[in-house]
């Protein structure tokens, strides 16, 4: 059921309508999902007497005078009894009509906190109204909704009263159903929320934990999940080249390479080569930790679209990054006659001209760069694949321009050290597969984490010192400055001289974000031939550069990161036999966020486990980056502390999709209705 705009019709007005509609509603129904905040206890009077107990309460009680002083500014001070005790009343905003209500004699609800005051007990600026001897009280709690400027509680709860009344509000779920997952009604469940009786178990309803708010909850994950599937759905009905497992050139990698696969590599090779055979596109996430191999996952897949004389692409969001996949991706697959063609902002014009005709005219068989390759001037042949590493870091958009480079919709695979945890992959990633990597090559070493006081920063420097004399090489990473890049960059720069004229013995080098490519290249490249021992860098260095022998890595500011970030940093090191060692410098005092954050990167090792830590600390926000702006946003539910009812949402969304229930679209339609949306990417 579907119910165009209604603000309220009397009061009608353009100003109006936007005000609901920034609350995010926009029909009836959406008036019916919106939820208390808390709750007003007006069912029962509170004796004058009684009514100083420091929470807010309702009192009933005669006006004995009303009148209008100055105490520093002008107050309207009226004085109340109820026959046994007085109570005085004060406001400081007020219109001149207020002071006229307020005739000796008259009836007057008030709800607010009793205070000790300068005459007897006092209120200042309750909630009240005038009332006949013996009127009734409310049947129910009284809800304060969440609203905007300009549309008062009033107004909000005549409209939501109405709403109420009206819509029919009929189940969506079988009875049956609802009974084994232990569930209530629906319009039992919303009607309980928006008006509670006195002797609800009013925790349950605060925590959220009461069986209406898990109704509520339970439907709104489904609403999520449903949209999900179908927006998964739709994709596998579009069609794919097939691009089956020839088995030539993968196999003639698998066997030039110096080890062998990790399980974990293998089976994620074995998924991903099913999901390419099918002629619907894959849309598949590669979760691995840092260091976990990706790469070589990839260039597995965009072996085997090549085998089937398609083009794949491989997009990294860095250019140091994507200059690192250029190399390794030239070293394992040019022996093997694979022509790779690397597209990058730095170019020069004639190289990239060249580059261009060479995708368009399909030479080129694997190109690799950063988003350059999706600019309106690149044409690709045969796109069959294309692979997102760091997917994170893209936006919607930009993954989707790729996409559509081929012409028809070509595979993806993205790939993400920042693991998702289970809920948010059930939750807002539904709609993709996701596979994971849960091994590390054999041979590593954990990297052990020192957090250090800035004022111990002379021992930290001994220990740089000691360890590139002994043939080591280290990072140490800049503060992070992120409210301005140019900042950002004095910053670096600084630092770079403070460490070269401490570390006068050792090659310092320095790479930022604002260098150019092939100054970065550089710079690298003398990082890795050992040409530079110590490498003072911004944060650029967090995704995915890999030079086994750096085995030290100091962080300033350390506080200020967040828990991926630093995570990422220090898979930097650690990526050799050697043990390695990430030192995080932080200052005091530490605010109690940032505390728990490196406590969790102290304790944990784990990515998964640090990512759901950071989901716990953060919400799911970070993680959805540009998909927030499609996925439907839970209101209600909390994939964390609501894990049961998720899973029992995609059990259900399941149930109903094979079933092919006509309750689906009744479903999507209640909970997304005009926010409904489809998520493309
Ligand atoms: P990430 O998953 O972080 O992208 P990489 O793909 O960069 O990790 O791999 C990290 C390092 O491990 C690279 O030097 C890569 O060549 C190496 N590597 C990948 N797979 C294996 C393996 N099975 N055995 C040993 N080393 C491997
Ligand atoms: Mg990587």
């Amino acid at each position: 059921m579907k119910v165009a705009v209604a603000p309220p019709a009397r009061t009608a007005s353009p100003g109006i309508a936007a005000r609901f509609e920034k609350l995010g509603i926009r029909s009836e129904l959406d008036l019916a999902l919106h939820l208390p905040l808390r709750y007003e206890d007006e069912t029962k009077l509170t004796a004058l007497g009684q009514a100083r107990s420091g929470g807010p309460v309702q009192v009933e009680a005669e006006v004995v005078e009303a009148r209008v002083e100055y105490r520093g500014r002008r107050t309207l001070v009226v004085k109340l009894a109820d026959g046994e005790r007085e109570l005085w009343v004060r406001f400081l905003n007020f219109y001149g009509s207020q002071v006229k209500q307020f005739a000796p004699g008259k009836r007057v609800r008030l709800f607010g906190e009793v205070r000790p005051g300068f005459f007897g007990d006092e209120m200042v600026h309750p909630k009240y109204r005038f009332v006949q001897k013996d009127a009734p009280l409310p049947k129910s709690l009284t809800p304060v909704y969440p609203t905007t400027a300009g549309l008062s509680q009033a107004a909000l709860r005549e409209k939501i009263a109405h709403a109420l009344d009206t819509l029919l509000l009929e189940d969506t779920i079988e009875p049956k159903a609802l009974a084994k997952l232990g569930l209530r009604p629906f319009r039992e469940s919303v009607l309980l929320l928006h008006r509670p009786p006195p002797d609800v178990d009013a925790a349950s309803l605060e925590e959220r934990t009461h069986p209406a708010w898990r109704r509520v909850k339970f439907d709104e994950l489904l609403a999520q999940q449903l949209a999900m599937r179908v927006a998964y759905r739709e994709r596998r009905a579009k069609s794919a080249p097939p691009l089956p497992d020839a088995h030539t050139l993968t196999n003639a990698l698998v066997k030039s390479l110096p080890f062998a696969l990790t399980r974990a590599q293998r089976n994620a090779h074995g998924i991903i080569a099913r999901d390419l055979a099918q002629p619907h596109p894959m849309r598949r996430l590669l979760q691995g930790d840092v260091g976990s191999g990706k790469t070589l996952v990839a260039a597995l897949a965009a072996l085997q679209a090549i085998e089937n004389g398609w083009q794949a692409a491989l997009m990294a969001p860095t250019e140091i990054l994507a200059e690192q996949h250029y190399l390794k991706l030239s070293h394992w697959l040019e022996p093997l006659g694979v022509r790779i063609a690397w597209l990058a902002g730095g170019l020069k014009a004639r190289e990239k001209k060249m580059a261009l005709a060479a995708i368009a005219g399909g030479e080129t068989q694997l190109a690799i760069g950063t988003h350059a390759l999706f600019q309106e001037d690149v044409a690709f042949a045969r796109l069959g694949l294309v692979i997102v590493d760091e997917q994170h870091r893209f936006g919607v958009e930009q993954r989707l321009a790729l996409a559509s480079k081929g012409g028809g919709e070509p595979h993806q695979l993205m790939m993400s050290a920042t693991p998702i945890p289970r809920t948010l992959s059930m939750s807002y990633f539904a709609d993709l597969d996701v596979t994971v990597i849960d091994e590390l090559p054999p041979g590593r070493t954990p990297v052990v984490t020192k957090l250090v006081s800035e004022e111990r920063r002379d021992e930290v420097i001994r220990r740089v010192r000691e360890s590139c004399r002994d043939g080591a090489q280290a990072y140490w990473v800049c503060p992070l400055i992120e409210e301005s890049e140019a900042l950002q960059l004095k910053t670096a720069i600084e630092t770079f001289e403070t460490i070269r004229a401490t570390f006068p013995d050792l090659a310092v080098g320095l790479v930022h974000g604002r260098l150019k490519a092939a100054e970065k290249a550089q710079v690298m490249t003398d990082f890795k031939a050992r040409r530079i021992q110590l490498l003072v860098a911004t944060t650029v260095i967090e995704v995915g550069v890999d030079v086994p022998n750096a085995t030290l890595m100091v962080i300033e500011h350390a506080e200020r990161m967040g828990l991926a970030q630093l995570h990422q940093l220090r898979g930097r090191v650690g990526r050799g036999t050697k043990a390695s060692l990430a030192i995080l410098l932080y200052h005091q005092p530490l605010s109690e966020a940032a505390r728990q954050r490196l406590k969790v990167i102290y304790e944990n090792d784990d990515g998964f486990e640090i990512a759901r830590q950071d989901l716990l600390l953060r919400g799911p926000g970070e993680y959805l980056g540009a998909r927030q702006s499609g996925a439907p946003l839970l209101r209600f539910a909390d994939i964390e502390r609501d894990t049961d009812l998720l899973e029992a949402a995609r059990a259900v969304a399941d149930q109903l999709l094979a079933a092919k229930s006509r309750s689906v679209a009744r479903h999507l339609d209640r909970w997304l209705g005009t926010r409904r949306f489809y998520l493309k990417a």
